[in-house]
């Protein structure tokens, strides 16, 4: 831990809620922290040494010894995904004050600062001869998305104890992103939303108010198609409409979370009460109409876009694992500006089913795309070669765009500081792991607690206070959506809870005890009846998790689309999931024309092995599924 470390991804000046930071809050145990270790152990320097053999790092060297063009590797963006892993460099020396993260932002900020221009420009694929000029391709360039990376990172270095260069070098980018894209300057927008959030962090930290006016010029003028029509249309960028006019996310949907993201940062600042409330029933109408079970988002591969309302097959979700990080970053933020627990249960059920989901136990291979049904039995990756595209049949180590693999980098790194905070009255649980707080209260009191579980495979929680003084306050646990008939002991009092917020009020002394036990028991879950896709399947869930089904766990090479399940049989917990009932089919081409009816022939019961889809395709290639049809 860093003196006088801030270490908060976001710092809203007002709001509900306040975030700890990674000063304040540490995971020591469990699940998470296994992610983390291998976040650590493995993930950064394997991003890292991806970037070094694709010459994305080289191209910042090629740049400063002049061999650009020539020498450039890569998509035109590489550059962020550079950022990118410095941000979780940053945060990671922060967390576990790692020296190998530490000097890797240091010997990035090496490569990258020489590059900048005088006038603060700082791009590797345009504005040198024989390159495109600058800021010639808004639609697909992404010079402004790029900038929006290296200053969340210059964010993240500044809040973890080190104001060193490379802050100076994103002020200056940020100051330069000011002058040319300001009143009479170049009035249109980035193609990939990304550097409003970035600005708005900046001017979180250093008060700069024009960072945050330029921000806002560039939510407000995106809607007002300054971008060119594309064959997606315009709301591919979320430029056909002005995001107060809109009801729902659509188009693009990392584009789309990232500009809401950056909307609630700029209503917090403004106090724009009319703004919060338009992203939140955009979110709400996002969530009941257009998100996968996982809390996935974005259904089609064309475009990595959003569908229509209930538009969610299966077996072609997109739901790409940044569009997970990014729903994540949303609700995190609507949940400081309302202290609503909703805004945590998605938050919840994206990190278990998705953010959780996309890296392999190793941390060197990554879903990019997370389909709820995989048809075929996916191919194994070669160790050394590059994906170039986001397959998702298996976990692939590095990809032509890899933006994946360094936003969990960012997150796991930064994950701590999603799990609790802080108001005047107490303090607030909102993520079950194993975990030491120590804080103040928004008067200044200190509170400190430990939280000890086995969850998300245990449902019991146990809190126990280790700072306070005498006088009373507010210890407030979120019992997730799913957690019917939660049960609360307190000292000798022991109670059922409702779902949402439950809330101890009182003096505490050090040593008390709050334990709560979660139902993890398994439920069936029903899809609403308007996602054709899924009509007729059922999923089962367990606590936060969903679980699925997986070939490997079928007698002989069955398919899972063989597969229906028996809802009327109970479900059977077991020690790595759950066992429901079902039969296999025998698959028929039944010709064509079509039949008037069919009847398939069934064959015996047989036990159907559930187990968390975060787990899927560990076991190597096999077919998956999340809905299962009913018999
Ligand atoms: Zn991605």
């Amino acid at each position: 831990m860093i003196d006088g470390m801030d270490g908060r991804p976001v710092v809203p000046t007002s709001g509900k809620l306040r975030p700890l930071g990674l000063g304040e809050i540490e995971i020591t145990g469990g699940f998470w922290v296994e992610r983390q270790k291998v976040n650590e152990s493995a993930t950064i320097g394997h991003c890292h040494d991806w970037m070094e053999r694709q010459g994305w790092v080289g191209n910042f060297r090629a740049a400063t010894e002049g061999r650009l063009p020539q020498d450039r590797n890569g998509v035109v963006f590489t550059d962020s995904d550079v950022y990118k892993l410095m941000e979780a460099a940053a945060w990671e020396t922060g967390r576990s004050g790692s020296d190998t993260a530490d000097s890797l932002f240091r010997s990035l900020t090496e490569v990258i600062a020489p590059v900048q221009e005088r006038d603060g420009y700082l791009n590797t694929s345009f504005g040198r001869p024989g390159q495109p000029p600058r800021y010639s391709d808004l639609e697909w360039g992404h010079e402004l998305y790029c900038y929006g990376h290296m200053l969340q990172a210059a964010v993240a270095r500044a809040r973890t104890g080190d104001t060193d260069e490379f802050v100076e070098v994103a002020k200056r980018a940020a100051d330069h992103v000011c002058e040319t894209f300001g009143k009479g300057g170049i009035e249109r927008v980035g193609g990939h939303p990304e550097i409003e959030l970035g600005l708005i962090e900046l001017f979180r930290v250093t008060g700069e108010e024009r960072y945050l006016d330029q921000a806002r010029l560039f939510i407000d003028r995106r809607g007002h198609q300054t971008l060119d029509d594309i064959h997606w249309g315009r709301s591919y960028f979320q430029d056909d409409i002005p995001l107060r006019e809109a009801t729902v996310f659509a188009g693009h949907s990392v584009r789309a979370l990232y500009l809401a993201s950056s909307a609630v940062d700029l209503a917090i600042e403004t106090g724009d009460e009319e703004l919060l409330e338009i992203v939140i029933r955009q979110w709400e109408m996002t969530i009941a109409r257009r998100t996968y079970l996982t809390g996935g988002m974005g259904s089609h591969h064309e475009g990595e876009m959003y569908g229509d309302d209930f538009v969610l097959p299966p077996d072609r979700a997109y739901s790409e694992t940044c569009a997970g990080v990014a729903s994540v970053m949303l609700a995190w933020r609507l949940l400081l500006a309302t202290g609503e627990s909703r805004f945590a249960d998605i938050v919840e059920r994206t990190l278990f089913n998705v953010v959780a989901t996309s890296p392999a136990p190793d941390g060197k291979a990554f879903f990019y795309a997370n389909p709820l049904h995989q048809r075929v039995p996916g191919a194994l990756p070669t160790p050394d070669q590059v994906s170039n595209r986001a397959a998702s049949s298996l976990r692939e180590p590095w990809f032509a765009v890899s933006c994946c693999p360094t936003n969990v980098a960012r997150t796991f790194a930064s994950l701590a500081t999603y799990l609790a905070t802080v108001d005047g009255d107490g303090l607030q649980i909102h993520q079950f792991a194993d975990c030491r707080i120590s804080t103040a209260l928004e008067t200044g009191r200190p509170v400190g607690i430990e939280m000890t579980t086995g969850y998300p495979f245990r449902g019991r929680v146990s809190v126990r206070i280790t700072e306070t003084d005498e006088s009373p306050w507010t210890l407030s646990i979120r019992i997730p959506e799913w957690a019917t008939g939660a049960v609360l002991t307190d000292g000798g009092s022991r109670k059922t809870v409702g779902t949402g917020t439950a809330m101890v009020t009182r003096s505490f002394a050090v040593g008390d005890t709050i334990e709560l036990e979660l139902p993890l028991g398994p439920r069936w879950t029903v899809p609403d009846p308007r996602i054709d896709a899924i009509r007729g399947c059922v999923a089962v869930e367990q606590g936060p998790l969903v679980l699925c089904l997986e070939s490997v766990d079928l007698p002989g090479d069955s398919n899972v689309g063989s597969v229906r399940i028996n809802q009327s049989r109970e479900l059977e917990t077991t020690e790595d999931g759950v066992i429901a009932t079902g039969q296999l089919v025998d698959d028929v081409d039944l010709g064509w024309p079509y039949p008037e009816s069919i009847s398939l022939p069934r064959g015996d019961e047989i036990q159907l092995r559930l187990t968390p889809y975060h787990q899927w395709g560990n076991r190597g290639p096999a077919t998956m599924r999340v809905w299962i049809p009913i018999i």
